[in-house]
C-alpha cells in the first residue's frame, strides 16, 4: 500500500520525524510559520492541517487559534478507532482460516498472498477488533505479542513461527463529516483527511483533490 504515497512523493521534499507543534499567522507579512519540536520554523503562505482530527485540534489549541469557535467543537467531536494488528508467518498456512468469519477478538484474517504478493511463505495479518485494541493499546509489545499468539492458538489452533505487533491511535475514522475540507476562518488555513468526505483511504483522497482543485479556481 505505501508505494502508491513513495511514487507520489518522488518529486516532493518531505521532512520525516517533524512533529508541528504551534502554528503562528503574521498579519504583517501574511505567512504563516510552523514550529516544530525539533526547533526548527518553516514559513508558508497557505497552511492544510492533514493529520487526524484530534491532532489538528491539539496543535490548534496550543496556537489558540479558532478559541471558542463552534468549528472547534465540531473538530473535537470527530471520533477514531485504534487497532492493533499482528503480521506473522505461518508454514502450513490454511485457506480455511483466511476464508472463514473472524473469531473475536479477531476482526479480519488476511492471507497476504490474497493482495497478491509473492513468496512461498505464509505471511499473514490479525486485525483485533476495536475492544480488545482499545484495551492492550498501551501495553509493551511482548505482553501483546504474547496474548495475541495464545489468541491464535486458542481460536485456531495455529502457531505463528513469529509475529510482528503494530499499533494506529488514529487509525480509522468512526464519524467522518460530509463536507469535503474545511477552512475554518478568513485565515488561508485548510483542513483535510480522513475525518471528511465519508472517511477511509477514498474520503482522504477525495478531501485532498477537493481542496486541490478548489485553490486552482481561487
Ligand atoms: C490497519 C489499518 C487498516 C485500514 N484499512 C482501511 C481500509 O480497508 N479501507 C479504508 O478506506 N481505510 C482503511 N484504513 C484507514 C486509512 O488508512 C486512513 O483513513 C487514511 O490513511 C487516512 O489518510 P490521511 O491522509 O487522512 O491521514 P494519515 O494517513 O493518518 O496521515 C496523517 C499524517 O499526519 C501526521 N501528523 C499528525 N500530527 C502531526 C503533527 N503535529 N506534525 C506533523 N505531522 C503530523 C502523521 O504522522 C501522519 O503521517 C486503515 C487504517 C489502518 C491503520
Amino acid at each position: 500500500m505505501t508505494q502508491i504515497a513513495k511514487d507520489l512523493a518522488k518529486p516532493l521534499t518531505i521532512f520525516r520525524e517533524c512533529r508541528a507543534i504551534r502554528l503562528n499567522w503574521n498579519a504583517h507579512s501574511k505567512k504563516w510559520s510552523v514550529d516544530t519540536e525539533s526547533n526548527s520554523t518553516f514559513s508558508c503562505s497557505v497552511l492544510i492541517l492533514s493529520a487526524p482530527a484530534p491532532q489538528n485540534v491539539e496543535l490548534l489549541e496550543k496556537s489558540n487559534l479558532l478559541e471558542g469557535s463552534d468549528l472547534l467543537s465540531t473538530l473535537r467531536n470527530i471520533q477514531y478507532r485504534p487497532q492493533i494488528v499482528a503480521l506473522g508467518i505461518l508454514y502450513t498456512p490454511e485457506t480455511a482460516l483466511w476464508t472463514s468469519t473472524p473469531q473475536e477478538p479477531f476482526e479480519l484474517l488476511i492471507d497476504q498472498k490474497m493482495k497478491g504478493l509473492q513468496t512461498s511463505e505464509g505471511y499473514f495479518a490479525a486485525y483485533l477488533d476495536e475492544t480488545w485494541s482499545r484495551k492492550y493499546f498501551d501495553s509493551p509489545d511482548p505482553e501483546v505479542s504474547q496474548l495475541i499468539q495464545e489468541l491464535l492458538e486458542y481460536r485456531y489452533g495455529i502457531h505463528p513461527q513469529h509475529i510482528q505487533v503494530k499499533r494506529w491511535r488514529y487509525s480509522q475514522c468512526k464519524n467522518p463529516l460530509k463536507e469535503t475540507y474545511l477552512k475554518p476562518s478568513a485565515l488561508p488555513l485548510y483542513l483535510i483527511g480522513d475525518a471528511f468526505a465519508q472517511g477511509g483511504l477514498i474520503g482522504a483522497l477525495k478531501s485532498a483533490c477537493s481542496l486541490v482543485q478548489s485553490l486552482k479556481r481561487d
